[in-house]
């Protein structure tokens, strides 16, 4: 495959030229002034992005899965109830850390690509109490996109924390972490952030921190333990030097440059671009007789799921890659071989979404699919107008 294959899975992602400069660069002392300043401005820029001003962000050298357990493992004591709103594979996985980490866990399902009736959550709630509820933003097997800011509003009318997943969905869905009164938002560096994989990030709200500090026993991780952490945040904001574990120096300052992009482009304004890119691609799968995953009402717009058309199999990621263009297989364990998904997170433009919906035509027209040559791309184009 040539090197300028185009990245188009749900993560990592392509990623701006500036910021992988930014990851090429010396590697600075972790206590250096430069990379002091780097950092103290890549926390503030979260507070941005996440629309948190009370939040306290963490960045912390590990992938998403960390994030997830930061949160888990901070928040959850053994035998604590917690709720979680399961929109699939990565629901199944904050499941399963809670239950590793002693929670008593419920569960509200919903089938494939769809979200569990709010009623249900509600009613869920009203069970027992629960020490926290975690739903996941957008859930990257399913390309469902939960209704955050109604679930969090539910968790907080019952007195639980409201934990999110925003892996998949933290710099390209709408989210306002303070105004929606969501506890905890977490996400990793490779998706819509736009740098390289290697960073946990989270945001950690004040009724999150307070639950934190009630804790009857220490975190059993010290890796994961937030009050290592705290202090060493709090003095890189203040512009000081200070020491737990060698922070990620390097990925820091990408994500430092990184964020300045996001910010320079305004979130109101990033969120509307990945709607409107969106769209347009559900536009070019119409026109192709690709049917999506998720239910149109509940789908994510930073990346598509979408089935295999009669006849044609696992065998067209294969052949979109022959047309210079990588997207990811199916994830979920019920559908896995029937469905492939195209991430269109972080940068991606018009210039993206046209070259990877014109690979898929290709690659489809290739398998024997009976569709026309340009249909997608059409589509697309008067979406994007
Ligand atoms: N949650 C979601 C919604 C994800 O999409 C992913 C990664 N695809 C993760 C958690 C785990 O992140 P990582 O692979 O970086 O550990």
């Amino acid at each position: 495959m040539s090197e300028r294959a185009l990245l188009m899975i749900p993560g990592p992602i392509e990623f701006e030229p500036s910021v992988l400069q930014a990851m090429g660069e010396k590697t600075r002392s972790h206590l250096d002034p430069v990379f002091i300043g780097a950092f103290g401005r890549a926390l503030k820029r979260l507070r941005e992005v996440f629309v948190a001003p009370t939040a306290q962000p963490f960045v912390i050298a590990g992938s998403g899965t960390l994030a997830m357990e930061l949160a888990v493992a901070n928040l959850c004591e053994p035998s604590d109830a917690a709720l979680v709103v399961n929109t699939g594979y990565f629901s199944d996985r904050m499941a399963k850390m809670l239950e590793r980490h002693g929670a008593s866990v419920t569960q509200v399902r919903a089938p494939p690509g769809e979200v569990p009736p709010l009623d249900e959550v509600k009613k869920a709630l009203a069970q027992r109490p629960f020490k926290l509820m975690t739903v996941t933003h957008v859930d990257t097997s399913t390309a469902v996109l939960a209704p955050v800011k109604q679930l969090a509003a539910l968790a907080k009318e019952h007195g639980a924390l409201c934990v999110v997943d925003g892996v998949c969905s933290v710099g390209g869905e709408a989210l306002e972490q303070d105004g929606w009164g969501v506890d905890v938002a977490l996400t990793a560096s490779q998706k819509a952030l736009g740098v390289p994989p290697g960073l946990a990030v989270l945001c950690a709200g004040p009724r999150a921190l307070a639950a934190f500090r009630a804790r009857k026993k220490p975190v059993a991780s010290v890796y994961l333990d937030w009050s290592e952490w705290l202090p060493i945040h709090e003095a890189y904001e203040a512009g000081k030097a200070a020491y737990f574990a060698t922070p990620a120096v390097n990925l820091i300052s990408a994500l430092e440059v990184s964020l300045g992009q996001l910010l320079a482009e305004g979130m109101a304004a990033r969120v509307a671009r990945h709607q409107k890119i969106a769209a347009a691609a559900r536009s070019a799968w119409k026109a192709l007789g690709l049917s999506m995953l998720p239910r149109e009402d509940a789908a994510a717009h930073t990346l598509s799921a979408l089935y295999y058309p009669p006849g044609v199999d696992t065998g067209l990621v294969k052949k979109i890659a022959d047309e210079g263009v990588t997207v990811a297989g199916g994830l979920h364990p019920d559908l896995r071989a029937k469905y492939f998904r195209v991430g269109h997170m972080g940068a991606t433009g018009p210039a993206e979404l046209l070259t990877v919906v014109g690979a898929i035509e290709r690659a489809l027209k290739a398998s024997g699919a009976k569709i026309e040559l340009g249909a997608g791309v059409a589509a697309a184009q008067t979406t994007l107008g």
